[in-house]
């Protein structure tokens, strides 16, 4: 069987974790230091969507540049499916990720499959709830996606992530 393959986004407000989390997914690693992603980054990973089912992953992170710049059309282009990070920690990220799915949307013309992120799940037995769990989930189904609460730190849902991901892309694919 030919190898599927597909290109995804990790997108979302600045410093949620999305670099955080590709690092945790495809190096199994963390730090506490904040890099600023300069430019697009990418790496490429395989995953088991379902048993002895294997995509190729080529994951695209995007910078702190603005949303509109030109940049961001090339990078959006050919996207299978994206993955948007709000932070746990933060609230008003919760709002600008939502900026970020329409803005995507706008650029590419369709919907593509999203999965959405909040990320730092580890930080709330520390500061407690500041978002809502049930509005995000809420929200998620109006998108016709899925919320996940990720932690890149201990690695908790974070290969969940790509995995809901890569199923959304199989069965768009194939329910056309
Ligand atoms: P990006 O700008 O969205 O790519 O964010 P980064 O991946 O660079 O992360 C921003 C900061 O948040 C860094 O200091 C990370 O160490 C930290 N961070 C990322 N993910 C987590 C997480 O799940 N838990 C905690 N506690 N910190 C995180
Ligand atoms: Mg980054």
């Amino acid at each position: 069987m030919a190898e599927l393959s597909f290109k995804v986004l990790m997108i979302g407000p600045a410093a949620v974790g999305k670099s955080s989390l590709i690092r945790r997914f495809v190096e199994d690693k963390f730090t506490l230091t904040y890099k600023f992603t300069i430019g697009v980054d990418f790496s490429t990973k395989t995953i088991e969507y379902a048993p002895e089912k294997i995509a190729r992953v080529t994951i695209w992170d995007i910078g702190g540049q603005d949303r509109f710049k030109t940049l961001r059309r090339n990078f959006y282009e050919g996207t299978h499916g994206a993955l948007i990070v709000f932070d746990l920690s933060r609230a008003q990220t919760f709002p600008k990720m939502k900026e970020w799915i329409s803005d995507m949307y706008l650029i590419l013309g369709e919907r593509i499959p999203i999965v959405i992120l909040g990320n730092k799940m580890d930080l709330i037995s520390e500061i407690g709830e500041v978002i809502d769990k049930e509005e995000a989930q809420h929200f998620a189904e109006m998108m016709d996606s899925i919320y996940i609460e990720t932690s890149a730190k201990s690695g908790d849902n974070v290969k969940k992530a790509f995995v809901e991901l890569a199923k959304k892309i199989v069965n768009k694919a194939f329910n056309k």
